[in-house]
């Protein structure tokens, strides 16, 4: 999926101003954050845990090639296919001649984040075959049109009238009014899909590499019919989502689980060994793993950013964060919302296009305290800042033309105590006429976005040394 140019200031000021979907997201503080503590609350050693978690992420990443090699290895030994995609566009082209091979004519797809940011859909779509989500809020979504909101909860801004009324338009017209009626009417829409479908499409949440197989963490049950019924498995996985071994693999099992959901297991744990062998009753005939790189490289190479490649996809750091909880998921522009997005987005696409996420930040550090494999996003998103100014890339807004300007006034104001001091009171003497008792409401110009969504105290025109001596003045000569 190429990027979308979103302008990330417009898209939170109109998400902002939707009730509807600003009470969704009070859902995911309500549920999924609070579920997040209270199962890490009732696991004992939870802070061993992710620090194991963590170690396991870092040791992978670090020996990455060798886990890949021993991943890749031992899938074909047990009769799958490996192919290594170096970008979106040899993934698509080895799923599309694959289709055409073996005369596919529906590809049903469940959980699969790494095949939106490939843009899957649209290239088998406009190749032909039908392709269809199977997971709910996956299928909400694209019956909508839309892209994910959020890690594990697609559909999340959507409210039950809006879901009736896709699925309504969708199949016979039929506008069912409660959550079982629509998650009855989807099943049977999606049914009838899984008995025709020649292949499926999932993605990983984890390759074991001493194994071979390959590990998908469920609620629904459609990844475990995605996996047995049609002909063709092929999984994809981005090249991170490896782990040494099962053991590893139970460690993150319950750190992401806990941390995704709240819950101690999920539903289904479906664990795939390859195609069917002879004697076994289900399973496809062919089982295939496209593992893609697709800018992961540029992050391996990246000693500061690095540690993004441990993130499990777990959205905690979502839940956590008060700035994607105001402007949701479709601010941010591409497949990866959240603090984790405004990581990894930028680099996978390019810091042009995703130059304004890096701020989408109060740094609080409160997806850094979520993290189930305490990943450092703050510093990340510092280094990115640092990282956007440095570029070469000219910013051709306003605000990116007159920024430089005004900052190098501001040091040249902040290198003399006369020049600062005569400086705060300019700066008072020209917010005056737009303030009222001593706050600004809505400041002019460029500097108009501080007040949008809260009030700006007047400057106080003295330097804080002038206004202590004042006061210790005053003081002292109420005490005499
Ligand atoms: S960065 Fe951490 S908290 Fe956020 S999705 Fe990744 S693993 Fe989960």
């Amino acid at each position: 999926m190429k990027p979308v140019t979103i302008n990330f200031r417009d898209k939170a000021a109109e998400t902002m101003a939707d009730s509807q979907v600003q009470g969704a997201l009070e859902n995911v503080y309500n549920g999924f954050f609070k579920a997040r503590i209270s199962a890490a609350e009732a696991t004992d050693h939870w802070e061993e845990l992710r620090t194991r978690g963590k170690a396991i992420k870092d040791h992978t990443i670090a020996n990455l090639d060798h886990y890949l090699d021993m991943l890749a290895t031992n899938v074909e030994r047990n009769g799958g296919n490996v192919f290594f995609a170096a970008n979106a566009d040899e993934a698509n082209r080895y799923v599309l001649d694959l289709a055409r091979e073996t005369d596919t004519k529906t590809v049903i797809k469940s959980k699969s984040m790494v095949s939106e940011e490939m843009g899957l859909n649209h290239y088998l779509t406009d190749a032909g075959i039908e392709t269809v989500e199977t997971d709910l809020g996956e299928y909400i979504i694209q019956l909508a049109g839309e892209t994910p909101y959020h890690l594990i909860a697609p559909a999340i801004h959507k409210s039950m009238s809006q879901v009736s009324d896709l699925l309504a338009e969708h199949g016979d017209g039929t506008r069912e009014t409660d959550a079982e009626a629509l998650t009855m009417q989807a099943r049977a829409q999606l049914r009838e899909v899984f008995q025709r479908a020649d292949m499926s499409i999932t993605g990983v949440n984890f390759g074991v590499a001493e194994s071979g197989g390959i590990t998908l963490v469920t609620n629904e049950g459609n990844g475990r019919m995605a996996t047995s019924v049609p002909r063709v498995h092929v999984a994809v996985m981005g090249m991170e989502k490896v782990v040494p071994s099962i053991r590893d693999l139970s460690t993150m099992l319950r750190i992401l689980i806990r941390s995704a959901t709240g819950q101690r297991i999920s539903s289904y744990v479906t664990m795939v060994n390859g195609p069917r062998r002879e004697g076994e009753e289900d399973g496809p005939e062919q089982f295939h793993l496209v593992i893609m790189d697709n800018g992961r490289s540029k992050l391996l190479g990246d000693v500061h950013l690095r540690e993004s490649l441990n993130c499990i996809r777990c959205g905690a750091c979502l839940n956590a964060c008060p700035v994607y909880r105001k402007v949701g998921g479709h601010s941010y522009g591409w497949v990866y919302p959240g603090p984790i997005g405004a990581v990894v987005s930028p680099v996978l696409t390019g810091l042009k296009d995703g130059k304004n996420l890096p701020h989408a930040s109060s740094l609080c550090g409160a997806c850094h305290d979520a993290c189930p494999v305490k990943i450092n996003i703050p510093r990340m998103l510092l280094e990115l800042r640092h990282k956007t100014a440095e570029s070469d890339e000219p910013d051709e807004s306003a605000r990116g033309r007159w920024e430089p300007i005004i900052w190098k006034g501001w040091k040249w104001g902040m290198m003399s105590r006369s020049r600062f001091e005569r400086g705060a009171r300019l700066g008072r003497a020209f917010a005056s006429p737009f303030s009222s008792d001593g706050w600004m409401s809505r400041a002019p110009g460029l500097i108009g976005g501080w007040t949008t969504s809260r009030d700006f105290p007047l400057p106080e025109g003295e330097s804080f040394v002038k206004r202590f001596n004042e006061q210790r003045r005053k003081a002292d000569e109420d005490e005499s």
